[in-house]
């Protein structure tokens, strides 16, 4: 009862922070609430009480169902999710950066794995050196076993159905674990679905502890590996293919949360080396940088490979006709490839024995594609072209890519992003078919792979901010296209139908067919609205390049980019995360009535403005005069601090004839038909959405 009173983000801060509770900084940690909670408390604007939604028409649709604004669905409090809004502490500042005693675990990691491609079967080794740089002792750790998703009765394939995106199509394989050692004493390893606990032999200590875990293992390779990882007749795409250590941090201690499917990976940043060996006749392409050449490429590969490494233009490493000439030669034997990737949080890889490889470079950068031809369709041959102008777009409005290399393979999976490396799926003959996933995939190289987030909790951290991201891509490679109508056409379709759930939503718990709108374009579209109707271009875009500096390889959580945010821009916007990211309300403001005042010689008119949803909003209107101009104004916010009503008074030139709501259209306000009064001004034409 009394966390009902106190408001949402107060009793969501209480509840998370007991969780995080280290026993030997409880006090200290006590202190640091209290202070938070009375500072939230203050900063909070008043929240209305809940209009009645069902007396109203919401949707931006006529005819659609207001069965979404059930209070049940509504309340945050309903859904299974926390929400890790924490009160700011010497980790994670009140400004929204890394605090003074920030930490974060390492993992590096040596890895050799060989695939069989006759039993379909990858068998390797893998060393870990765990460094424990948390102020905690720890006596167990961790590790994923993502594989484990494809064992009979696993909680995903419970979960999803097996033909599903996610499901696993009545594949039964998962990890088998010969030989597990820590600091070379043998552990039994605890499997708990897809988590693996290893109790170590002596406690690891703080502050630099280092342990070696080392793990023997194998896995039959599914074909359909929830659309992450899999196999096409010779084609392998491989991922989740060695025990990754699971991520310990100051908010929630081990993340244990088990891989189901539609959640994705929270990993830590290290070193890899790893090889992989594979039928000779194989081209493998992967994460990092290929370090013997010599033993797997021609001499001819080589020179074309040095040549693409300092020219803009495309290069063919392996042309059609040697692509052509391989599927069908049978060579004996087996080859290893060396890769090394630093800074990263995982490692992927591809093989095939007939493998189109193309090549270029930017800014020291280079950029390649692998496909099988023609089955990849003809706009696989743009596809180094399309990966290098995403890399430099993304580098010059965002932050500079960090890594030596990008790589695009055609596969059977539709689009997944790994470091360095992402997978996208076989497109037609228009080079537009691939060029979304393509752009959005290599997107992800700075959500989550530079900027590390929990992509199992958020999906709105990484796929959100990403698909944001993408819109200015988008309208750069086709000038003159908006982003916004399809971002806010998805949205719709999940408000309409029922599906939606709050941003703050956990991805395996979002409605599957929601996940498009509520992990991408819900977030994209709101972002954008906040950049461009609530705190401007110049302060948004300058405060998201200042969260993206201070989260590299690192691990932040949505208060932190809340905070960031708020610090950059310098506005409070509780109201705005509380109202899109906490909750599924919808925005809808609307005018009730106009009407011209005068006094002393000055007119004045009143414009009555009427908010029908929880949602408040700046508001932006234009009035148009009887001497046939307009006139635009803007009131803050805060006007909806006292009530759900509010009569604008402005000084009118002339008498007001008529007044248009939103005069720049890219508002999500979700009844137009309350928008407008009289003869409305015409509004701007729609357009782009990222200048
Ligand atoms: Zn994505």
């Amino acid at each position: 009862m009394q966390v009902r009173r106190s408001g949402p983000y107060v009793a969501l801060s209480l509840k998370h922070s007991l969780r995080v509770f280290q026993p030997h900084r409880e006090l200290k940690s006590h202190a640091f609430l209290l202070i938070a909670l009375a500072a939230c408390a203050q900063q909070r604007p008043v929240v209305l009480p809940p209009v009645q939604m069902a007396a109203i028409d919401t949707s931006l649709n006529a005819g659609a169902p207001h069965a979404v604004f059930e209070t049940q669905r509504d309340d945050p409090f309903a859904t299974t999710n926390r929400i890790d809004w924490p009160g700011p502490n010497r980790y994670r500042s009140s400004a929204g950066v890394p605090g003074p005693d920030y930490w974060q675990q390492r993992a590096d990691y040596t890895i050799s794995a060989s695939l069989d491609t006759g039993t379909t079967e990858l068998a390797g080794s893998v060393q870990i050196t765990y460094t424990n740089n948390s102020p905690d002792t720890l006596r167990y750790v961790w590790v994923q076993a993502d594989q484990n998703l494809y064992r009979t009765g696993s909680k995903g394939s419970a979960l999803f159905p097996a033909d599903s995106r996610w499901g696993v199509r009545g594949f039964q394989g998962g990890y088998t674990f010969s030989d597990v050692r820590v600091n070379g004493t043998s552990v039994q390893p605890r499997i708990n679905d897809t988590m693996m606990r290893l109790d170590l032999p002596t406690p690891l200590l703080p502050r630099g502890g280092k342990a070696t875990i080392a793990i023997k293992y194998s896995f039959r390779v599914p074909e359909h590996g929830s659309d992450r990882m899999g196999r096409d007749s010779s084609l392998y795409e491989m991922a989740q293919w060695y025990p990754r250590m699971a991520v310990y941090d100051d908010v929630r201690g081990w993340n244990t949360d088990p891989y189901l499917g539609q959640g994705e990976f929270y990993l830590e940043y290290g070193d890899f080396d790893y090889s992989v060996t594979v039928p000779a006749g194989y081209v493998v392409a992967g994460s990092g940088v290929l370090q013997n050449p010599e033993e797997v490429l021609t001499a001819e590969q080589r020179r074309r490979l040095a040549s693409a490494a300092k020219n803009s233009a495309v290069i063919p490493v392996i042309t059609q006709a040697e692509a052509a000439a391989a599927k069908i030669q049978r060579v004996a034997g087996t080859k290893t490839w060396r890769f090394r990737a630093r800074n990263v949080h995982d490692v992927a890889w591809a093989g095939a024995p007939d493998f189109r490889w193309d090549a270029t470079s930017w800014n020291g950068i280079l950029m390649q594609s692998y496909y099988q031809f023609p089955k990849s369709g003809k706009a696989w041959e743009q596809a180094a072209e399309q990966t290098q102008w995403t890399i430099r777009q993304y580098s010059e409005l965002f932050f500079q890519y960090p890594y030596p290399q990008a790589t695009s393979v055609a596969g059977p999976v539709g689009g997944m992003e790994y470091p360095m490396f992402v997978m996208v799926g076989y497109g037609s003959d228009d080079p537009a078919s691939i060029f979304g996933t393509v752009n959005h995939e290599h997107g992800h190289e700075w959500f989550p792979m530079i900027v590390g987030s929990n992509e199992r909790r958020y999906a709105w951290m990484d796929e959100g901010i990403n698909t944001y991201l993408n819109a200015f891509a988008n309208e750069a490679r086709y000038p003159g296209q908006s982003a916004y109508p399809g971002y806010l056409r998805n949205w719709a379709t999940a408000v309409a139908s029922g599906t939606q759930s709050p941003l703050m939503t956990a991805p395996d718990d979002i409605d599957p067919s929601a996940l498009g709108a509520i992990g991408y374009r819900k977030p994209a579209l709101v972002l954008l609205t906040l950049r461009n109707h609530v705190v401007g271009a110049e302060f948004f875009d300058r405060a998201f390049r200042d969260y993206i500096r201070a989260w590299a390889f690192k691990h932040p959580t949505p208060g932190d980019f809340f905070r960031s945010i708020e610090n950059g821009t310098g506005e409070d916007l509780s109201w705005f995360w509380r109202s899109f990211f906490y909750t599924t309300d919808v925005l809808d403001i609307g005018i009730d009535n106009v009407a011209m005042q005068s006094s002393e010689g000055q007119n004045f008119v009143k414009i009555s403005l009427h908010r029908l949803t929880s949602v408040p909003f700046p508001v932006h209107f234009r009035v148009a005069y009887a001497d046939g101009t307009t006139e635009d104004f803007s009131l803050p916010v805060n006007i909806w601090a006292r009530g759900n009503r509010f009569d604008a008074v402005v000084a009118a030139r002339a008498k007001v004839t008529g007044v248009r709501l939103w005069p720049d259209p890219s508002v999500p306000d979700w009844n137009p038909a309350n928008d407008t009064w009289g003869n409305p001004p015409p509004a701007k034409a729609p357009g782009p959405v990222t200048r």
